[in-house]
């Protein structure tokens, strides 16, 4: 669709941030855009309807895509936060980064076997996203999917998930 086609050019790329060498996408002017936001978070959620009870969202880009789903699909949200955040008991996941290891937690607000689309912005080399559906296992929740926005093709992502229900709206 045109919106879609208006969504993509507004992804910009930022040569060398956070560090030198990297190629940074910014979702930043999508968002700003009503109409490409709209259709690109449509289009998210598109192959999972009727599959999911709940969306859950990384912190913190996935938060604005996974809330938006969640009021657009009629279902819950689930925030996946970064460690030490939540004020109750959380389960927790930990896992590689390129220097040491972070953890991601949430809530158990849902029942078990709770069908859960996990969103995020960007899929890299995929180790957030993994410990995201860690969690969701750990949690004894049904991973429905994973919706992203990005796909950084050539870093591996796709593979290190190896999810038969991974969907991508943009990539490159
Ligand atoms: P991964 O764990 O290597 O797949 O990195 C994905 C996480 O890092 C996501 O939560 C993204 O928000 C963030 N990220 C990695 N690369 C980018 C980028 O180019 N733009 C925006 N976020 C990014």
């Amino acid at each position: 669709t045109p919106e879609l086609k208006r969504a993509e050019s507004l992804i910009l790329e930022i040569p060398d941030y956070p560090l030198e060498g990297v190629l940074f996408r910014d979702i930043t002017p999508l968002l700003a855009d009503a109409e490409a936001f709209r259709a690109t978070v449509d289009a998210l959620i598109a192959p999972f309807r009727g599959s999911f009870d709940v969306v859950a969202g990384l912190e913190a880009r996935g938060f604005l895509l996974a809330s938006a789903a969640a009021y657009a699909a009629g279902v819950g949200l689930m925030p996946v936060r970064k460690s030490g955040k939540l004020p109750r008991p959380a389960a927790k996941m930990s896992y590689a980064l390129e220097y040491g290891i972070a953890e991601v937690e949430a809530h158990a607000d849902f029942p078990r076997g709770t069908r859960v689309l996990l969103i995020d912005d960007v899929l890299a080399t995929g180790g957030t996203l993994a410990a995201g559906r860690d969690l969701l296992r750990e949690l004894g929740y049904a991973h429905a999917g994973t919706a992203v926005l990005f796909e950084i093709e050539g870093l591996g992502g796709r593979d290190a998930l190896n999810d038969p229900r991974l969907h991508t709206v943009f990539r490159s």
